[in-house]
């Protein structure tokens, strides 16, 4: 029976990963063992079979032993063990939501209802990593799957509304800390109805500007406010998340000839649940009511929104979607630039597509080839 790891299991990605398999009645057919890097010891999940003792997530020596590894711990453990064990000569599988290993040669960026074919090519070459997209870029691709695979896109900018989620555990709590103490500073002037907006602003504003909310993991206030700069410069004024958009959508595609993506990725204080607005350069012009068909008819999971006030609203945001696999895509109309540029808006859950659903899927896919 194969023996397969699990780590990073309590962590944002992690629980999401342990709810879905347990949804989807994914813990049957093989050993999990579960590992932690801070409480080697204490009881582990219990998915069926009564919780065991966590092991230690550094101990190659377990580690070693495993046919295949999950992790959702990050890239700091991802750099810390991976190459440990590889040098060991361990020749098991290893599915990760780090970005650490993606643009590597030997991994396979994996989000199969758009690249299946690249999935399973390389599972017969023989290639061992498989790492799921950036989050962002994952969702775009699921929203927009239908425009790539008619080839149709020439360019495409993204604008990003991130969620604190995608931060991890600690940021949400931290966002959420905020919004607490914005809530109980203010609490006094909503209760007086004659207390005014510009008031409640300038108690927010100074709060804000206080020095005294929770900061810890964000650097600066998220509520009430936005930020818009995630992960660390790299070249040409991007951040690194920014770079993502181009380097892993053409990866992920295994495109020829590369298309352009770039945009402004930005924080904002949706708890859960990424948005972004779509500027796109299409290579012809083609009737609306055609791009249309083409996106709605990607995959499962792609809903069009229609482009009115009351669907918008309703259907196209971080409130609607949250927990659910439904990636909503809205607001799609030609733009004033001409017939070829081509908007659209599009919310996914971060955690489900963006992060969990493509490890849980490919350890599906994984089980599948070996047996
Ligand atoms: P996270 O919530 O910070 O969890 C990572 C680990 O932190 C946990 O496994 C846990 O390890 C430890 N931890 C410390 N304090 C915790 C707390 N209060 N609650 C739960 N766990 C805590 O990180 P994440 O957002 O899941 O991200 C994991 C990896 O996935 C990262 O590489 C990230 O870049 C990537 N990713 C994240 C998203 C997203 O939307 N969040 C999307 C795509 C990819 P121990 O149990 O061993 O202590």
């Amino acid at each position: 029976m194969l023996k397969i790891g699990f780590i990073g299991w309590r962590g944002m990605v992690g629980s999401v990963l342990m709810e879905r398999m347990r949804q989807e009645r994914d813990f049957h057919g093989f050993e999990p063992l579960f590992f932690t890097t801070s409480s080697v010891g204490a009881s582990g999940p219990d998915v069926g079979q009564g919780s065991a003792p966590l092991k230690d997530a550094h101990d190659i020596g377990s580690l070693s032993k495993l046919d295949v590894i999950v992790t959702c711990q990050g890239g700091d453990y991802t750099q810390r063990v991976f190459l440990d064990l590889r040098k060991q000569g361990w020749k098991g599988y290893w599915i990760d939501a780090a970005s650490t290993l993606r643009m590597e040669k030997e991994s396979i960026i994996i989000l199969d209802p758009v690249n299946r074919y690249v999935i399973d090519a390389g599972l017969k070459s023989g290639i061992r990593n498989y790492v799921g997209g950036n989050c962002t870029v994952s969702l775009m691709l699921m929203a927009l799957a239908g425009l790539f695979a008619n080839n149709l896109v020439e360019w495409l900018s993204s604008m990003t509304y991130q969620a604190a989620s995608g931060a991890g555990a600690n940021n949400m709590r931290e966002l959420v800390a905020q919004m607490a103490a914005l809530g109980k500073a203010s609490g006094k002037l909503l209760e007086n109805p004659s207390s005014t907006a510009l008031e409640i602003d300038r108690l927010i504003t100074g709060e804000l500007r206080g020095g005294k909310l929770p900061t810890e993991y964000f650097g600066v206030p998220l509520a009430a406010s936005l930020i818009p700069w995630i992960d660390r410069a790299v070249e040409m004024g991007q951040t690194r998340e920014e770079w993502k958009g181009y380097a892993e959508t053409n990866k992920i595609l295994d495109t020829r000839d590369p298309i352009p993506v770039d945009g402004i990725c930005v924080r904002v204080s949706s708890m859960r649940c990424h948005s972004q607005a779509f500027t796109i350069k299409l290579k012809k012009d083609v009737p609306l009511d055609e791009v249309t068909d083409m996106i709605r008819s990607a995959n499962e999971w792609v809903k069009v929104v229609p482009n009115d006030k009351e669907s918008t609203i309703h259907e196209l945001t971080p409130a609607a979607i949250s927990g659910t696999l439904t990636v909503p895509i809205g607001r799609i109309r030609k733009m004033l630039l001409g017939p070829q540029y081509l908007t659209a808006f599009s919310c996914g859950d971060q955690l489900l597509w963006g992060a969990a659903e493509p490890l849980r899927r490919m350890l599906r896919i994984l089980i599948e080839h070996l047996g």
